[in-house]
């Protein structure tokens, strides 16, 4: 319960036990109670009616008629808040991406001197290009250049009409990709799961057994699946004002999940953890961090009920830096378990991952309104962890990765 809705429902309460109208004009109250004219009660909920705040317990006001109310778009104040601020423009440790979205930038030489700047102003030691498969055409490039330990590639596994016969043509597939250089199965996309059909028209569910031989596969082969399962959990609920990414879901309508169309967020979770389950030695890196790093409780208890997962902070950052104490005890308590990852490629946007991770800076924006309105901490994170977090774990769980040449 919020704080004003504490005090509303106090303030319902009280003016019932007392049997004195809430709104009754209260000299003592003086001019900041709002001179009494326009206020409202709030309902049985204790809620503001639309259009309204509480500014005492159990009275609801509107804004005066001359300030016109702005949209959630316009309102954009600015802080008076004098804080520290620390640049942060490259990671202090050499970080790898395990979730990269740059398979367009492999195609060429010229292409990939370009990106190797970009990394290098940024210091990411490494890029994982995770686009299913579709970097494996460039593999010629990247091993003929000079910056051939800069990149890896994964593969993707096609579920086009998953059903009689395809696991086997899956795993040939996957093994001669391997073969071919591919270090791990990913991303792994949202659609399964969620949009995925079989070939007998049903939806794919994520723990389906006739994938079961490519997890198996996977685990044979030692290379890590990388997956992306369901979307934030308000994706899947009401658009409605209590819906703290209602402005995102304005803007994007394929974020809409809405029940009756696509199985719902808990559906797709338990189909996600039976399947982990069911391949114990099958290491897989849950991207999005499983989309619970708004309940790290929860992400702990997975993490500690299935030890061949592992997690990945891409486009989470926000709920990160939402709260900063319990965040930094987390990736210290699982700081084996947890990798870097940005998602989308967008230089601008990791010097928020390194200050977010690194340092002590409070109250600074994220980079995307729609995504968080609300501002950031910094995690403040040891060194010992921020090396684990960068590249350590990356490289110990996937063997295809340059094993040496990092910083100790
Ligand atoms: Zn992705």
């Amino acid at each position: 319960m919020t704080r004003s809705r504490v005090s509303a429902v106090l303030g319902v309460l009280v003016a019932g036990v007392i049997g004195v109208g809430v709104l009754a004009q209260d000299p003592a109250r003086g001019q900041g109670a709002g001179q009494g004219r326009g206020g409202v009660q709030p309902d049985a909920n204790g809620e503001c009616p639309p259009g309204t705040t509480m500014v005492r317990p159990g009275n609801c006001q509107a804004p005066q008629a001359q300030y016109p109310v702005p949209s959630i778009l316009d309102y954009r104040p600015r802080t008076t808040l004098v804080t520290a601020e620390t640049r942060t423009p490259k990671a202090k440790f050499p970080a790898i991406d395990y979730h990269g979205h740059i398979a367009g930038r492999l195609s060429t030489p010229e292409a990939i001197a370009a990106l190797i700047k970009d990394m290098d102003s940024l210091g990411l030691g490494l890029m994982i290009s995770a686009d299913g498969g579709s970097a494996l055409r460039s593999i010629d490039t990247i091993k003929s250049s000079p910056y051939k330990d800069r990149f890896r590639v994964m593969t993707g596994v096609n579920f086009a009409n998953v059903g009689p016969g395809w696991a086997e043509k899956a795993v040939a597939q996957l093994e001669a990709d391997v073969k071919a250089g591919a270090v791990g199965i990913g991303e792994i996309s949202k659609s399964l799961g969620l949009r995925t059909r079989k070939a007998d028209g049903s939806r794919l569910a994520v723990d389906d057994a006739e994938m079961d031989p490519v997890w198996a596969a996977a685990g044979r082969l030692t290379i890590p699946v990388f997956i992306h399962t369901a979307e934030p959990q308000e994706f899947f609920e009401p658009i409605d004002y209590k819906n703290e990414r209602w402005l995102e879901l304005s803007l994007f309508g394929d974020r809409r999940y809405p029940a009756g169309q696509f199985p719902r967020f808990e559906e797709l979770n338990a189909e996600r953890d039976r399947m982990y389950k069911k391949h114990p030695k099958t290491t897989f890196v849950m991207a999005h961090f499983g989309w619970h790093a708004n309940d790290l409780a929860r992400l702990g208890k997975m993490l500690d009920a299935m030890p061949n997962v592992y997690t990945e902070m891409g486009a989470v950052l926000y709920d990160l830096g939402r709260q900063p104490r319990a965040a930094r005890e987390f990736l210290i308590k699982y700081q084996d378990r947890v990798l870097f990852g940005k998602d989308a490629y967008e230089t601008s946007e990791y010097p928020y991952y390194w200050r977010v991770l690194e340092t002590t800076d409070e109250y600074f924006d994220y980079y995307r309104d729609y995504h968080a309105f609300w501002k950031l901490y910094g995690l403040g994170l040891p060194d010992a962890v921020l090396k684990k977090i960068y590249y350590q774990n990356a490289v110990k769980i996937t063997p295809g990765l340059p094993q040496t040449g990092w910083p100790k």
